[in-house]
């Protein structure tokens, strides 16, 4: 098991540039409510000083283009990770970004320094403002930043730089300048925000792999490496548990333990590697005799142990039977010729009462194991725990 290193940590630019878009997105309505309240403020400082059908016109484009902008910002917070890539949703937010470059480029129309001072001064101002907002949100999106930050300073520098007096060169050069700050400042922005992104990232892939390795930690701790079904220290725990929740409940627990009869001599003729096989081969056996709600543990060695929930001793007795039939009747093939494997079985039940721990159960089905091998191996034996059994049970 191997926490991976950090080094294996990957990432696309790709998915990098969308979760920033849509960290813009998730700020994004305070952007559709200024340019919706900015469009209003230029209408009314213009009205009547313009030509209103082309000012109403083109607030009404502003407006339509807002509610398309608001629609889509919508849409795309409740939108799925994958659906966030469709190429419709990119070519939503270049159109809405793309539509407002021209909207507000296009204000240069109503520019006329030398009738309208005051009104051309605050709509110059006005544009200047939404660019330095637009460019604080293109460090999200940088190609927002030329289609909406370019026009809307390109247009005003544009136009100043055609009245052709020294004041109106200067503003452009002003402008121009301006322009180069916003840029510095948005590209600057973006290797931030996408350093901060991609720290997040790592920070993610570690605590998902120190997570996934705590887990097989757990499990490995609580399983047999040869066999694969759970270990001793697992047993303690079910045993104490269902032990509590059987008093709880008034309910009988029953217990099968099994142990391969002369394994030694196993071993000893054929070598533990062959040993070995027989343990995983019974195991497994085992498992396929058992009901759902039975666990099987690998007890130590050879022996087995399986807890049976709310279930009688006459139940637990009929399964180890069907588990010794099993096992007998699957002999292993060892270099041509066939071994027969056999176990021996002790079973015991209980109703849980105070006063009695859980020990007394496995107690029990051990004895009544000794008491198979006692009587010849390749048999079950189980005792029913009475209450009267259990004092002089405890007493010895
Ligand atoms: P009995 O019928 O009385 O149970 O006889 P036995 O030979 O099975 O009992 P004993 O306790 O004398 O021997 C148990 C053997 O189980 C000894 C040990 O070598 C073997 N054993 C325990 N764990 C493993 C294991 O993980 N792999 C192998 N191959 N053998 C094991
Ligand atoms: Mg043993
Ligand atoms: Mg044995």
């Amino acid at each position: 098991m191997n926490v991976q290193d950090i080094s294996e940590f990957k990432y696309s630019d790709k998915k990098i540039d969308l979760l920033l878009t849509h960290k813009l997105y998730s700020n994004a309505y305070g952007t559709v409510f200024i340019h919706t309240v900015f469009g209003l403020l230029v209408s009314i400082i213009l009205f009547s000083k313009v030509d209103s059908i082309l000012l109403f016109s083109w607030l009404a484009i502003l407006l339509t283009n807002m509610l398309v902008r608001f629609l889509f910002i919508k849409t795309w917070l409740n939108a799925t990770k994958e659906s966030r890539e469709h190429l419709w949703m990119r070519n939503m937010a270049l159109g809405t970004s793309l539509m407002s470059g021209a909207l507000w480029a296009s204000t240069v129309v109503f520019l006329d320094f030398k009738t309208l001072p005051l009104e051309s001064l605050s709509l110059s101002l006005m544009v200047m403002a939404l660019a330095a907002s637009a460019a604080m949100y293109s460090a999200f999106f940088m190609p927002a930043f030329f289609l909406s930050v370019v026009p809307y300073l390109g247009s005003q520098f544009a136009y100043h730089l055609t009245q052709w007096s020294l004041e109106s060169i200067i503003i452009s050069l002003i402008i121009m300048v301006f322009g180069g700050m916003l840029y510095g400042q948005a590209s600057r922005l973006h290797r931030t925000h996408k350093k901060s992104i991609i720290q997040t990232l790592k920070n993610e892939f570690l605590i998902t792999n120190m997570q996934t390795a705590n887990q097989k930690l757990a499990e490995s701790s609580r399983t047999d490496f040869l066999t694969n079904v759970l270990n001793r220290r697992s047993f303690d725990e079910a045993l104490n548990r269902a032990w509590a929740d059987h008093k709880m409940n008034q309910q009988t627990i029953c217990l099968i333990m099994c142990d391969i009869d002369l394994f030694k001599d196993f071993n000893d003729t054929f070598g533990h590697q062959i040993g070995d096989t027989v343990l995983v081969r019974v195991a497994d056996n085992l498992q396929q005799q058992l009901r759902p709600s039975d666990v099987l543990f690998r007890y130590g060695g050879e022996e087995f142990t399986v807890l049976l929930h709310n279930t009688t001793l006459d139940e637990g007795v009929l399964i180890a039977d069907t588990i010794r039939h099993s096992i007998m009747n699957d002999p292993i093939d060892i270099a041509g010729s066939q071994q027969g494997i056999t176990l021996s079985l002790g079973v015991s039940a209980q109703i849980p009462v105070d006063g009695c721990i859980a020990d007394s159960l496995l107690k029990e089905a051990d004895h009544m194991l000794f008491e198979s091998k006692r009587n010849g191996r390749n048999k079950v034996t189980s005792a029913w725990h009475h209450s009267q059994e259990k004092r002089a049970f405890l007493a010895e």
